[in-house]
């Protein structure tokens, strides 16, 4: 098969960008191996400032007649794009399991039907922004959600089609025309998106795809200068530099970064369901953002409930994601696997003991064994940076005081879990945590309709429901003066 194309996981995909309802190729690639076995999956086009231009070039040209739809116009196609993501489930659930090493039950259960919502529900949600009035003495304000013009989408590798589809849909639902830079470690399921939004009838220019590297694609499509927002999904680290190039543009920047996530189990909690939950934090390697990673157990409870931990963890079988019996997948890269295994190293100098795992997985090559620290400094690096892997920390405490002072002494704010009976005393508690979500006796529960983003270091701005539209669109008030259109005035 030629080099702009691969079979991966039987199923055909495109490996060059989507610019303008067509995809261009290019001699400069980068090679996408697959986590689950080590395989070559295909060579990706390398983007670069030249082929940045010319997708932000095709979606400002696409920009008015998109624009000019109005939500009801947009409404249909962006319907028929969300059927289509549904129609090809298995063949998306299969390419991001290999591609980036997710579980593939996962992803045909929950993370394709998601991305489908992503694209329905801000459509929807576009159709309520309209006739948006506020009634004063003097005026009456008529509330505009305008498209704002061209948006820049950056995600990264641990839920590409998740994470990008819930930007693209209210992008697109807003009025925007789009530039979307997948991550590098996991491009593909991106592109499949494009070839099924171009089957839905979403025209050309409307949502571009430049494949490439994060300091040349990502970095030209942020400082291209002509872009009207910049939305980021990844790193703290990186956040800071496409901060620096949306602060030169003044270009509005949402970001959605990593996380040090507290875990705290009250001794009135439901302790089954609490370790149950402990455990599922292991999921697909721990390479999820929201996981609750730091366990703050009340010292009352600590032996009884590391007992039921230890069994659940038992449970959190290491192997290929395909697997329907495992739990725990590879590592993204030998890079990743490294990081990780350097902060696993560096917690047991520092004096941390594994009561389990602490090494690689028996299996392959980037497979690490779910781990958990005990007697840990709340200062040492292993409580305080996102490892980012499947690794948690065990800390006790011994009044809610405390809880929250642990709770809350990180750089981070991005999420929080909580586990207790006590409705009050829960209610406390979470008040008090420094998060943008704080779950209470339950675990990764989304309604598109809530607000998403981090405090801290986790994140600016909040997406979703009305909070994604405060983003994409630009919002105009125009006030009239009440009787100035005489009879029509108001
Ligand atoms: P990353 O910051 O390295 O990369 C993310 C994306 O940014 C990639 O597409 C990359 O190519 C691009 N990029 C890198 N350098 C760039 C630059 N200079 N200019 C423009 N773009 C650039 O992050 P990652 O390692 O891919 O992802 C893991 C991180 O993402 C973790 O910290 C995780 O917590 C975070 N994350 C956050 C959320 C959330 O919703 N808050 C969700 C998933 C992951």
């Amino acid at each position: 098969m030629a080099d702009n194309a691969a079979i991966v996981a039987g199923v055909e995909v495109s490996t060059d960008h989507w610019i303008c309802g067509r995809r261009v190729s290019a001699s400069e690639r980068f090679a996408d191996i697959s986590p689950v076995d080590g395989s070559h999956l295909c060579s990706v086009a390398a983007g670069n400032k030249a082929v940045v231009d010319e997708a932000v070039d095709a979606a400002r040209k696409a920009f008015p007649a998109w624009a000019a739809l109005g939500p009801e116009g947009r409404l249909p196609v962006l319907k028929r794009f969300a059927e289509g993501i549904k129609a090809r489930a298995k063949d998306l659930a299969a390419v991001e399991t290999m591609d980036n090493g997710s579980l593939l039950a996962g992803n045909l259960h929950r993370v394709v039907p998601r991305a489908a919502q992503n694209i329905e529900f801000f459509a929807d949600w576009a159709m309520t922004l309209k006739d948006h009035v506020i009634e004063s003495p003097d005026v009456i304000n008529h509330v505009r959600y305008d498209p704002a013009g061209i948006a820049a989408l950056i995600t990264p590798w641990n839920a590409p089609l998740m994470l990008t589809t819930w930007k693209v849909g209210p992008a697109l639902a807003a009025g925007n025309t789009i530039v979307v830079k997948p991550p590098e470690w996991a491009p593909l399921t991106c592109s499949l998106m494009a070839d099924i939004a171009h089957a839905a009838g979403l025209p050309a220019g409307v949502l571009n795809v430049v494949q490439g590297i994060g300091e040349t694609a990502g970095d030209a499509l942020v400082n291209h200068g002509d872009i009207d927002r910049i939305s980021f999904t990844g790193s703290t680290g990186t956040a800071r530099l496409i901060g620096q190039a949306a602060a030169r543009s003044i270009t509005p920047m949402s970001a959605e970064l990593g996380g040090k996530s507290p875990f705290i189990v009250c001794a009135d909690a439901d302790l089954d369901a609490a370790a149950q939950t402990v455990a599922a934090q292991y999921m697909n390697a721990g390479q999820v953002c929201l996981a609750g990673t730091r366990v703050l157990v009340e010292a009352s409870i600590e032996e009884v409930f590391l007992a039921k931990v230890r069994d659940a963890a038992a449970h959190m079988v290491v192997g290929d994601p395909r697997d329907g019996a495992t739990r725990v997948g590879p590592l993204i890269t030998q890079e990743h696997f490294e990081r990780v295994a350097g902060f696993v190293d560096r917690a047991k100098a520092d004096g941390a003991e594994a009561l389990w795992g602490g090494s690689p997985a028996n299996f392959g090559a980037l497979y690490f064994q779910p781990t958990l620290f005990r007697h840990v400094d709340p200062a040492w690096e292993i409580a305080q940076q996102e490892v980012f892997g499947p690794v948690l920390t065990w800390q006790t405490f011994s009044s809610d005081d405390e809880a929250i002072a642990l709770a809350n002494g990180t750089q981070y704010g991005l999420a929080g879990v909580l586990f207790s009976r006590d409705e009050a005393r829960a209610m406390r508690i979470a008040s008090r945590v420094v998060a943008g979500t704080l779950w209470v006796n339950c675990f990764f529960i989304r309604d598109l309709a809530a607000p998403f983003g981090g405090s801290r270091n986790s994140g600016i701005g909040r997406e979703g429901g009305s909070w994604s539209f405060d983003f994409y669109a630009d919002i105009k008030n125009i006030s009239v003066r009440r009787g100035s259109f005489g009879q029509t005035g108001g």
